[in-house]
């Protein structure tokens, strides 16, 4: 796999998910799998979130490490994604679940998503959600309430 630049994201943005999806190892709860899954993502604010793959003892009912790491951020108040980044031991594509689940912030955005897949080599490779996800479900129904959070304004300050 090669290394592929970037679809408008900068060298120093990609490493700075790369880096912070690789922070992430350690928190992953893999108890089931012991198959530990790191992931971050940028904001259109430039601030990076992780996330780690969380299991549960009822199947179906853990969360992959993307979305871990996007409901991270909109638990910081952040909406507006701009990429996802996932680290894993081989290089694995984000699941259809994902990819849909991700979509949906592209309809806050009304922007492409930039995903990075790497491996834990260092290699990675760059894509559009569009690209992975050609046939997407995009709803219709409340989009203006959708994209209303692109522009919210709230205090984000409750976490240290
Ligand atoms: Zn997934």
């Amino acid at each position: 796999m090669k290394k592929i630049k970037s679809k408008n994201l900068s060298l120093e943005q990609i490493h700075a998910l790369l880096d912070m999806a690789k922070k992430t190892r350690n928190f992953a709860f893999s108890h089931r799998s012991m198959h530990k899954i790191w992931a971050s993502v940028l904001t259109s604010d430039g601030k990076i979130f992780g996330g780690c793959n969380i299991e549960s003892v009822i199947s179906g009912l853990g969360t992959c490490a993307e979305r871990c790491a996007v409901d991270n951020a909109v638990a910081h108040g952040y909406y507006d994604i701009v990429a996802v980044c996932t680290i894993d031991s081989a290089f694995t594509p984000t699941c259809g679940a994902c990819l849909q689940y991700i979509l949906l912030f592209s309809q806050v955005s009304n922007k492409e998503i930039i995903l990075i897949n790497g491996d834990t080599k260092g290699n990675y490779e760059i894509k559009t959600l569009s690209e992975l996800l050609p046939e997407w479900y995009k709803t219709q129904s409340n989009l203006k309430a959708i994209r209303s959070y692109s522009k919210i304004k709230i205090n984000r300050k409750i976490w240290n």
